[in-house]
């Protein structure tokens, strides 16, 4: 899935957790203080905003509390962005390559990582770096997941500015729209003060933030 029906007023404001042993061998040398944008999910709780979180394995591990604080909240949703995020095909930006034949396990350890968190869980899934072919496909389809990808790419991931954001998103921005961000504080440093200039936009465009499910259903 890029987007749903381009049809009503909706679109899902979706937050990637990536998670690598490289970050958290990061953290632990104290080479970066978080990967957890808290102003994001204060910002999104204050104006009651719903949104989707792409969550590794290896961030809900490392983010217990935090990760609770997204379950409890009723207006997000919770989907599976691999444990490790490892690249599931070759030539994937400088990520290291999963095994074809540990693509499957890799998504379903992440999905049991996730749900005894309980709240609004789903079965979407997003590939790191959106890369896959038909062989992770293949890999994924024992698991019934849908895979999702967007429709608008923020470029979030080691932005310096955070206006360059707020044109990326909502020039792009239509009914029906996935918009792609990230929570990932050190390694997406703008999100967060692109955010309140991105919603402000999409009301100004009678565009409303929506759960993925309400969004893919034409809600
Ligand atoms: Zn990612």
């Amino acid at each position: 899935m890029d987007h749903g029906p381009r049809t009503g007023n909706r679109v899902a404001l979706t937050f990637d957790a990536d998670m690598t042993d490289g970050m958290l061998s990061n953290l632990r040398a104290g080479r970066v203080t978080s990967y957890a944008n808290l102003r994001i999910l204060d910002l999104l709780e204050r104006e009651q905003v719903p949104a989707t979180f792409f969550l590794t394995g290896k961030w809900v591990q490392r983010y217990p509390e935090i990760t609770r604080r997204i379950a409890d909240n009723p207006r997000f949703e919770l989907a599976n962005h691999t444990y490790g995020h490892a690249a599931f095909t070759d030539d994937c930006y400088d990520l290291p390559r999963l095994p074809v034949g540990d693509l499957t396990d890799d998504v379903a350890k992440t999905f049991e990582v996730i749900e005894p968190y309980g709240g609004r869980q789903t079965r979407y899934f997003r590939f790191p770096g959106l890369c896959h072919d038909a062989a992770a496909l293949d890999a994924l389809a024992p698991l019934g997941v849908t895979v999702v990808d967007g429709d608008v790419i923020s470029g979030d991931p080691f932005a310096t500015a955070w206006k360059p954001l707020v044109g990326a998103v909502l020039d792009h921005l239509r009914p029906g729209s996935i918009v792609i961000m990230h929570v990932t504080e050190a390694n997406a440093a703008m999100t967060d003060e692109a955010l309140p200039h991105i919603l402000a936009g999409l009301r100004e465009r009678g565009l409303a933030p929506a759960t993925l499910s309400e969004v893919l259903a034409g809600a």
